[in-house]
């Protein structure tokens, strides 16, 4: 028995699986003598939004040796405990039906949980290690219930419930839990444990899994040259039928899937489902420099009860994202072909936003907690993605300093320098450092470059950088909504008009999401939320808007009936040519030896 002595502790019991209750308490041996405040974070590093976490605890209190003590509330995350010269107890309950990376899950199938849901910060004791006892739930319904977590276990046993322990309150929340039946899948890139834990029913090739997963790490140990200093990773993998996302974490990363992502497959054929979710994978895992460690100098330490604003995510979000790809194909796992389709729709991504001209990438960083992460049927007129338009600056940093340096440098030694000089020296990156860095570095003036492409709202110059690699790139029109490039498709079968509208089915009924700027829908007086009902005097559905409109041709004035609320409204749409928002690249088969080899340096091939 391990003697538990830290001035912290806390104790997580599945009290209740069934009312999605989880039963916190929070010990703390010498409280402040004037009273002891305590507080829930009111956000998740990584996932820049207010979630206010508070308020899914549904009853607390206080005690110490004498009885209940007065524990008054502050503000909605903040509660002060009357004064007390000896140990107090803080009990209280969270509700946890919540079924993302973000927060936490608590049912009869498993238990799931961030620390910033559970764990309450006594404040003063921010530094001081704690220790957090998992107790198993009692009926014998949960008897085959484990853990997998890489907070430090005081057991021998890796999956056991019991005693975990943090050096600090900032470690204890990035460690997140899951408790349950579940597989685990064993890999060890770099002699080091990896594992993948599932929960959730799936049918994986575990063995493939596990082969393809230890080349991706490979291939981010091989850019930094080193693993982090820890001696275990998880991947905390939840399947569910229809869900997509993820979360870093120091030591591990929390993910959701669907279970089309991980059906058996075989080495000859990825799935694009798969394909995505080892992108997933991949982001994350390349998280573990870049932004828990490599980090901006606003996040040491966090502030966890307001928002804390950076205009540097394209850095931490869009080089990852540039990597994420870039390593599926580096390691072998995918073609040059696969790769350039994936890039063929991150580019297409950002070609229909068109809220790039309105908003740079440094400004959509800054607002993500009020724009990119609270977006509405707007957001395409009015943002820009940090990542998307993020991964393009990271693709053209690389490809110009290669093309600039005759292959001798590239984005892979700024990003080995970041970690060496910063992340390893946890050393956080001011606001403009990273791009003075590079320039450094290069030896190349990068200033008007990220004027013009991180601070301005100037399309990147991806035609001629491509033009190096022996690479081609073709703009079209969407052949219809689920058109996400990278394919070539017959010319007849693309409408020659488009109106310039997202739609979702309701009931089989179209239903308007989003009217893009300067559209024919928006010069009609279309707006979001109209039902479609006829068009040309014909039935409209979520599935026969494309066959409807091949008949047409630009400047053709056609009337379209929708109904706006419970109103029916007659609108005349002057028909326009769609845009040529979709991006196909391809290996140009005439390319020099030049560009081949420049290709070759670059994709690893
Ligand atoms: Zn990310």
């Amino acid at each position: 028995m391990i003697k538990n002595t830290f001035q912290i502790k806390y104790t997580v019991k599945c009290k209740n699986p069934e009312a999605h209750l989880f039963e916190v308490s929070c010990s703390i041996s010498k409280p402040n003598p004037e009273g002891q405040t305590l507080s829930l974070p009111n956000w998740i590093p990584g996932s820049y939004m207010i979630r206010d976490f508070a308020r899914n605890i549904t009853e607390i209190r206080a005690e110490n040796d004498s009885g209940n003590l007065n524990l008054k509330k502050i503000n909605k995350n903040t509660w002060l405990c009357e004064k007390s010269s000896s140990e107090i107890i803080i009990h209280y309950s969270v509700y946890a039906f919540d079924l993302s990376v973000r927060s936490a899950h608590l049912d009869t199938s498993h238990a799931f949980f961030n620390g910033t849901s559970l764990f309450l910060m006594v404040q003063g004791y921010e530094d001081m290690p704690c220790s957090v006892e998992l107790i198993k739930p009692e009926k014998p319904y949960y008897k085959n219930w484990q853990v997998a977590t890489t907070l430090a276990s005081s057991s021998s046993d890796n999956y056991d419930f019991g005693l975990y322990h943090a050096p600090n309150y900032d470690e204890l929340i990035d460690h997140p839990v899951e408790m349950g039946e579940f597989t685990v899948i064993k890999f060890k890139p770099n002699n080091i444990e990896h594992e993948m834990v599932i929960t959730g029913r799936h049918c994986t090739d575990q063995t493939l899994l596990a082969e393809q997963l230890t080349k991706i790490c490979n291939t981010h140990i091989e850019l930094f040259g080193e693993f982090p200093d820890i001696n275990r990773y998880l991947f905390l993998t939840m399947v569910v039928s229809n869900g997509y996302g993820g979360l870093e974490h120091r030591a591990s990363t929390s993910l959701v899937c669907s279970r089309k992502d991980l059906i058996n497959t075989n080495k000859l054929e990825i799935t694009k489902e798969y394909r995505q979710f080892l992108a997933l994978c991949s982001h994350e895992y390349f998280h573990t420099w870049n932004v828990k460690r490599i980090k901006p100098a606003a996040y040491l330490p966090y502030n966890l009860d307001s928002e804390v604003y950076t205009q540097q995510l394209w850095a931490f979000e869009g080089i990852t994202s540039y990597y994420d790809e870039l390593a599926l194909a580096r390691s072998g796992v995918i073609s040059t072909e696969s790769y350039l389709e994936l890039l063929s729709q991150t580019i297409t991504r950002v070609l229909r936003q068109y809220g790039r001209f309105t908003q740079s990438v440094a400004d959509s960083s800054f607002d993500a907690w009020t724009k990119f992460y609270k977006q509405d049927e707007n957001a395409p007129n009015a943002i820009v993605s940090y990542y998307t338009k993020g991964t393009l600056i990271a693709l053209s940093l690389d490809l110009t300093i290669r093309l600039k340096t005759n292959n001798t440098l590239s984005l892979d030694n700024i990003m080995k320098h970041l970690w060496l000089e910063y992340g390893k020296k946890n050393i956080g990156l001011k606001e403009t450092e990273i791009e003075e860095i590079i320039s450094k570095l290069t030896d190349i003036d990068f200033t008007s470059f990220f004027n013009q492409y991180l601070y301005g709202t100037e399309d990147l110059p991806l035609k001629e950088l491509f033009k190096h690699a022996g690479i081609d790139i073709h703009f079209r029109a969407a052949e219809s909504q689920t058109d996400l490039g990278g394919k070539q498709v017959k010319t007849d079968s693309i409408n020659k008009v488009s109106l310039g509208i997202r739609t979702k089915s309701s009931n089989s009924r179209a239903i308007i999401q989003q009217v893009l700027n300067h559209s024919c829908a928006q010069l009609a007086g279309l707006s979001a939320g109209d039902e479609l009902v006829s068009f040309d005097g014909l039935k409209i559905t979520n599935s026969n808007l494309n066959s409807l409109l091949s008949e047409f041709q630009p400047n053709d004035k056609i009337e379209i009936c929708v109904f706006r609320r419970d109103e029916l409204l007659k609108l005349e749409v002057c028909l326009q040519s769609p845009d040529l928002d979709t991006c196909v690249l391809s290996i140009n088969s005439n390319a020099s030896d030049e560009q081949k080899k420049f290709r070759s340096k670059w994709l690893h091939l």
